[in-house]
């Protein structure tokens, strides 16, 4: 199928240069790759070096970068702008039968911002060390997963392979601001209808042991503000129902059920993604004085904000009335307001999570094909976090978060993050034997009958 016509599709020749040049700075610590994989690692390097931070990200200068990579490897691709100044980058590689849905590789461009004093080097230098680690901002998060899909298209192509189902490569901007300008608007658009997508791959986490890490859903997000109040009175005094007395019964019935949460994952029954997170992010309470606060007055008005992440498997109405009737009671002054983020449902009514099981062909083929290339997978996992597999979730995509990154400690939004380039190559190869796998997929949506009978 044909792509709509770009309404960005800038292409400067200092990129080229850029390109040119940059590909021998590093080049010593490469010594012991062969040239192809020191051309991979180069490539890499290129993309960690343009500054993506948010909230100053030079998603033009990425854009072009991806467009010259999709060009070198005779790929169409455009630079849309669904929200002017935040090109959203798209390549296209053709199927066989565009007709089947088509393959999502889906990453985002954006990253973090970065104390620079707290690194060993420039987070966007791309440094690499003695011991092949590559320093910098998005070297995890997830430049990496981004890069390899290229690469495992790049090898994939030279090898003749044909697919049969269309492959999509998106690069989006906004992930770390919450994807309203990113994905946000890539779900509701034309040209994502036209796609026909059947399977998303998105971004995981890395793995301090030898086997991969899977995610099959994410914890769903909410915030609440609770705010106690109660008679105002002299700080010597004792009396029941003072504001700051009611919001401390309050914290301590909260952190006990912190506690409890978090004894399940200490006493390894649980991981993190399997319980229900609350951590007090802000409170607020007293009355000002010049030099700080009033320090003999209890105040009429005590609050307290809290970040909670809700595994899509949890029962999350049982968790809205635990708050109203033990975290913030009336019967103790209280009130709270609720921030519900996103839905808990995908439009079909069913839970954010996707299937790993052989009810789902995608699971299988996935499994198999990560095994087949040498890798091996723990338990599938909830992502503690974000991150914009919910976009498709909710519309009852299927969708993989996998970050190809073993024996590697977990640095995202950390200082100092970086990837060794072994494992960065390695996860080349994991994505070549999934593209194969999942583009070459005669069937779709079959049940296991219609799987047996292939
Ligand atoms: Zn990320």
């Amino acid at each position: 199928m044909e792509l709509p016509t770009p309404k960005t599709l800038c292409f400067h020749l200092s990129l080229l240069i850029l390109v040119a040049s940059s590909s021998i700075i590093e080049a010593s610590h490469s010594s012991s790759l062969s040239s192809s994989d020191a051309e991979t690692i180069s490539r890499f390097q290129h993309y960690l070096q343009i500054n993506t931070s948010q909230p100053t990200p030079n998603y033009h200068q990425v854009a072009d970068f991806l467009i010259f990579q999709a060009k070198s490897i005779s790929l169409e691709s455009q630079a849309i702008e669904f929200v002017q100044g935040k090109p959203f980058v798209l390549i296209q590689w053709l199927g066989t039968n565009p007709n089947l849905p088509s393959i999502l590789l889906y990453s985002h461009t954006d990253v973090v911002p970065f104390e620079p004093e707290k690194w060993k080097y420039d987070p966007f230098s791309a440094h690499i060390d003695q011991n092949g680690n590559i320093y910098a901002r998005g070297s995890q998060d997830m430049k990496c997963v981004g890069m390899q899909y290229l690469e495992a298209v790049r090898r994939l192509k030279a090898s003749l392979f044909q697919p049969l189902r269309s492959i999509y490569l998106a690069f989006s901007p906004d992930e770390e601001i919450g994807g309203q300008d990113g994905a946000a608007k890539f779900v509701e658009s034309e040209v994502f209808k036209s796609l026909n997508i059947g399977v998303v791959l998105d971004e995981g986490l890395a793995s301090p042991e030898e086997n991969y890490r899977i995610f099959y859903g994410e914890r769903i997000s909410r915030r609440i503000g609770i705010t106690a109040t109660g008679e105002p009175g002299h700080g010597s005094r004792l009396y029941d129902n003072s504001a700051a007395e009611n919001l401390m019964k309050s914290l301590e019935t909260i952190r006990r059920f912190r506690a409890s949460q978090f004894d399940m994952i200490k006493a390894g029954l649980k991981k993190e993604g399997e319980v229900v997170s609350v951590n007090m992010v802000y409170s607020k309470a007293g009355t000002p004085s010049p030099t700080g606060f009033v320090m003999n007055v209890q105040p009429s008005k005590a609050e307290a904000g809290f970040d909670i992440r809700v595994p899509p498997t949890a029962d999350i109405e049982s968790l809205e009335r635990r708050i109203a009737d033990e975290w913030a009671p009336a019967s103790r002054n209280m009130t709270f307001q609720f921030v519900r983020k996103g839905p808990v449902h995908d439009v079909f009514g069913n839970p954010l999570i996707t299937k790993t099981n052989s009810s789902n062909p995608w699971w299988d083929l996935l499994k198999d094909a990560i095994q087949m290339a040498g890798g091996k997978l723990q338990q599938p996992e909830i992502f503690p976090a974000s991150s914009d597999a919910r976009f498709f979730r909710q519309l009852g995509l299927p969708v993989f978060g996998f970050s190809p990154m073993e024996n590697t400690p977990i640095l995202l939004h950390d200082h100092n993050e970086f990837l060794n380039q072994e494992v960065y190559l390695k996860g080349i190869t994991m994505y070549e034997s999934i593209i194969r796998a999942y583009a070459s997929y005669v069937e779709f949506g079959g049940n296991k009958e219609s799987k047996d009978e292939m």
